[in-house]
């Protein structure tokens, strides 16, 4: 049985209509922190969490998250994807935020547990896997407008299938030209739940115009694209030198994605030129009328790798190549998921055993 948050009730792993983050499993794990330090790793029950009103994460937003998958595997094993990068990448979050940081090791501790625990529930359908969502929040009862003194972290874990339901093979998205998601010396690299909250204006915006995702641009110049609202962005481009992937450079103003840099290694295996530097909205729509930018796609944990065929701004759209999953996007996309669920040899030791 999942612990439903809207309660389909009966929806189980096997359910055709399992989607992404919309089921539970039975248990949660979660380590308190008071000004002492971190208590021990617990498992209990998902349950609803009590807090008062004045809960300082509910008023001024210290809260951080982070997402990975575990995969089953053709040996029996259970596996998680690079998860010493999401615990570092949270430690990186948690200083942003004036937060306790939490040791590797506990972050990973609570994360195998959780999983150990429930690990009839991981889905072992192809294009499954258990996304699992480790979050802190700052759960101290106070209005003083100061870094809190008491917080929660917990692992909790969501048996998911493809983030996109797959209706259309590749996406639409909006450009958002005016308002950026980040900027220079803000928290854009950080996975801070008020970036999220900020995006939500332009992903209404985005779903008015038949956009699936934003694809925001630099504060400053409103020229360079960036990213998507949960996702880096390749470009793939053809010209007279070959081949070459092409995503824009990593800063405080874009997430450092896992799985970005998961790709860049793997097209180099595959002996894809790649390139980190800045790309403008115009060379992206120039490349797609004439023909040099063949493919486009988003990457993340949750996305995978997710072919972008239509791109929509305010003075109308660009299709890329013939609108339809490229060849490098789909081999990409198989060459990651190999290694993710456990059918290629996992050359670069990026999964570990819960
Ligand atoms: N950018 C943002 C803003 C995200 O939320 C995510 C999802 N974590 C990504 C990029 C992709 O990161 P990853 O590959 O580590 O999931």
């Amino acid at each position: 049985m999942f612990t439903t948050a809207s309660s389909p009730a009966g929806e189980s792993s096997h359910d055709p209509g399992l989607g992404f983050g919309r089921v539970f499993t039975d248990h949660l794990t979660s380590m308190s922190w008071t000004t002492d330090g971190w208590e021990r790793p617990q498992v209990r029950p998902f349950h609803n969490l009590s807090l008062s009103p004045a809960t300082m994460v509910l008023h001024y937003g210290q809260a951080i998250f982070e997402g990975l998958k575990a995969y089953p595997h053709p040996d029996g094993e259970i596996r998680l994807f690079r998860p010493e990068l999401n615990a570092r990448r949270f430690q990186l979050s948690a200083d942003r935020m004036a937060m306790p940081e939490l040791p590797v090791d506990d972050f990973l501790d609570c994360v195998s547990l959780l999983v150990s625990t429930d690990r009839s529930q991981v889905p072992d359908r192809p294009g499954h896997s258990l996304y699992l969502r480790p979050l802190m929040i700052a759960t101290e009862a106070t209005l003083g407008t100061r870094p809190a003194e008491e917080y929660l972290f917990l692992v909790i874990g969501s048996p998911s299938g493809p983030y996109f339901n797959g209706a259309s093979p590749a996406i639409t998205v909006w450009v958002s030209e005016d308002l950026p998601r980040a900027h220079p010396g803000g928290t854009g690299n950080a996975k801070c739940a008020g970036n999220y909250a900020a995006g939500m204006a332009v992903q209404r915006t985005a779903a008015e115009h038949g956009a699936d995702q934003v694809v925001f641009l630099d504060a400053h110049e409103h020229r360079y694209l960036e990213e998507l609202g949960g996702m880096n962005l390749f470009l793939v481009r053809q010209d007279s030198r070959g081949t070459t992937l092409v995503t824009p450079p990593l800063s405080d103003t874009i997430l450092h994605g896992i799985t970005r840099a998961s790709l860049l290694t793997l097209a180099a295996d595959l002996g894809l030129e790649v390139e980190e530097r800045p790309i403008t909205l115009a060379e992206w729509r120039d490349g797609s009328d004439d023909g040099s930018v063949t493919e486009s796609f988003a990457c993340g944990t949750a996305a995978v790798v997710t072919p972008i065929g239509r791109v929509r701004t305010s003075a109308g759209e660009f299709v890329i190549g013939d609108g339809t999953p490229g060849e490098w996007s789909a081999r990409l996309r198989t060459e990651l998921l190999a290694i993710q669920e456990g059918t290629t040899p996992d050359r670069h030791g990026w999964m570990r055993v819960v």
